[in-house]
């Protein structure tokens, strides 16, 4: 049977100054507010990988949109978890394992911005969401040798796992760079789906360990995110 799921991407949640540049991944709390209403008003349950994987094999079928999360953000907790919360819809926050409480050291570019502590991670867990893994540092999985990748992918897992006493089975492949060994070691270790920065929806024959997303960035206004759920604006921009 035939089906377009979307997962959203979402990096952060806060308003921006003027003179910030590179910035459009960076949401306002009054878009992404919008856009969760609209989400719900359009039929759609907002849902975490793990509650959104029995529709990607088609065990269910109902109208849901995952909600992602990449890097960990401290915004994410403050600005997307009430909003969340209010519409009774869960969400998945990729954590960097090695960054809790650091900044995104990754891309020295961007505005230096809080990532979740420990502590604020228990908190993100205990109010319903869930945590997958984005390795150990935020690497080109891609361009890295296999050991190094093998540790950052499993590592990472075990990780969270243990501090967080909660199975961690979804991933998200750091810059979306991603090859052959590492979906294969994304398996093996044991996740149940891994997501990239390919864009378009998910159709009923995805490979779970290469999921597309659908971005949604500042500049996206409610016609444009309207159209991403909905029609196959997005599907478009895929290249593979
Ligand atoms: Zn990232």
């Amino acid at each position: 049977m035939k089906f377009n799921i979307p997962i959203l991407m979402y990096h952060q949640i806060r308003d921006i100054k003027e003179k910030e540049h590179l910035s459009s991944l960076a949401v306002s709390p009054g878009s992404f507010r919008r856009q969760m209403k609209m989400l719900n008003l359009m039929g759609y349950k907002g849902v975490s990988l793990t509650e959104l994987a029995p529709y990607l094999s088609g065990e269910k079928r109902k109208k849901v949109a995952g909600i992602t999360f990449d890097d960990g953000y401290l915004n994410n907790l403050t600005h997307a978890l009430p909003v969340l919360d209010q519409l009774d819809f869960t969400a998945t926050c990729y954590i960097v394992t090695e960054r809790m409480g650091k900044t995104n050291d990754w891309n020295l570019r961007l505005s230096q911005q809080p990532l979740m502590t420990k502590e604020q991670i228990h908190e993100w867990i205990n109010s319903g969401m869930e945590i997958g893994s984005h390795t150990l540092t935020h690497v080109k999985l891609g361009e890295v040798d296999a050991a190094t990748a093998e540790h950052e992918i499993v590592d990472s897992k075990n990780g969270l796992e243990d501090i967080f006493g909660t199975s961690v089975h979804h991933f998200c492949y750091p810059f979306g760079s991603v090859n052959d060994h590492a979906m294969k070691t994304a398996q093996k270790a044991g996740y149940i789906t891994a997501v990239t920065t390919e864009r378009s929806r998910c159709t009923d024959h995805e490979d779970l360990f290469r999921l597309p997303r659908v971005v949604v960035a500042r500049q996206t206004l409610p016609h444009l995110f309207w159209m991403k759920i909905a029609t196959g604006y997005e599907d478009k921009k895929r290249k593979r």
